[in-house]
């Protein structure tokens, strides 16, 4: 949505579409190791691996960034031409799961950013599939305890089915809950909402020396008042995650092996003829959970 908006400085005219996953049906004169019919996803992120960035491992931060589906044409249509090294064949999954790669992937470096120690204490606030992947990351990463917040009852059923330890509607009470469950704050809190107001709440739930991970996608111009005595006196970290740092085989490897589940994050797939609605649904708070676009009814 930030990216139909033209706020996540996509270069139009653009055919978007950055989560994808499909059939290769023809590969360049020189492309070793991938042949037509063989299923693959895509990292969407292209960079230089030349520039200060690329060469001291940071990659997201590229000054030649480009990314499918953001700044060149994406997977909203029957064919895409993606580099050849972005491409990873799977067999296992569907195309549907292999998809969902891509917000995995970012997960996955967000995780790695936060560091969550064995036996945290990890609050998620928002449980949409950013929300229930950070959930079952942080799980994997051994959070003794995830706590989930969101406004929908039903979002809260599902991060409880995928093994939140408490979940919390955010109403009035939302402090008070919180530091019931947790006295003395959370030793990670991760902001999947991209709602400012979110997140300064949730900053005063980071325990002393605990993390504050700001993941969700604010606009670019929202603000937060953070004190900057709490952050010293706290000993508190503030710390931002930016799309994808080589972290597409791992986040692969976590799906594949079961130990992710995005099954339950896919609410409904739509034709292309649908993507109108889609955005809709999305931008009225009414998608369930993630929306996917399909051709041909692929699976
Ligand atoms: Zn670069």
């Amino acid at each position: 949505m930030h990216i139909w908006d033209g706020e996540f400085f996509p270069t139009f005219p653009l055919v978007p579409g950055h989560e994808l996953a499909g059939e290769v049906a023809a590969v360049g004169a020189e492309v070793e190791g991938l042949r037509a019919g063989d299923r693959v996803m895509v990292d969407p992120t292209v960079t230089c691996e030349g520039c200060h960035f690329c060469m001291t491992q940071r990659q997201n931060h590229c000054l030649h960034w480009n990314a499918v589906g953001v700044t060149r044409d994406g997977g909203f249509a029957e064919y895409v031409r993606v580099p050849a090294k972005n491409c990873y064949r799977f067999e296992r999954v569907s195309f549907s799961e292999a998809a969902f790669t891509e917000p995995l992937a970012c997960v996955v470096f967000g995780q790695d950013r936060a560091r969550i120690a064995l036996g945290s204490q990890v609050l998620v606030l928002g449980a949409g599939p950013i929300g229930q992947l950070h959930l079952q990351a942080s799980r994997a990463n051994g959070a003794a305890a995830v706590t989930v917040v969101d406004t929908v009852e039903s979002k809260l059923e599902l991060a409880a089915k995928l093994g939140a330890a408490h979940t919390v509607i955010a109403d009035g009470d939302l402090d008070t809950k919180l530091r019931k469950i947790a006295r003395w704050g959370f030793d990670v809190v991760i902001d999947a909402t991209g709602n400012p107001r979110a997140l300064a709440q949730g900053i005063a739930h980071a325990t002393p020396g605990g993390r504050v991970l700001v993941f969700g996608v604010c606009s670019p111009d929202a603000k937060v008042e953070v004190s900057p005595f709490d952050i010293y006196r706290r000993d508190l970290e503030i710390i931002g995650s930016f799309a994808i740092r080589r972290t597409y085989d791992r986040a692969f490897q976590l799906m594949e092996n079961g130990v992710i589940d995005v099954k339950p994050l896919i609410a409904e797939k739509l034709p292309i003829e649908e993507i109108g609605r889609a955005l809709e649904l999305m931008r009225t708070g009414k998608a369930a959970m993630k929306l996917q676009i399909t051709f041909d009814g692929a699976a």
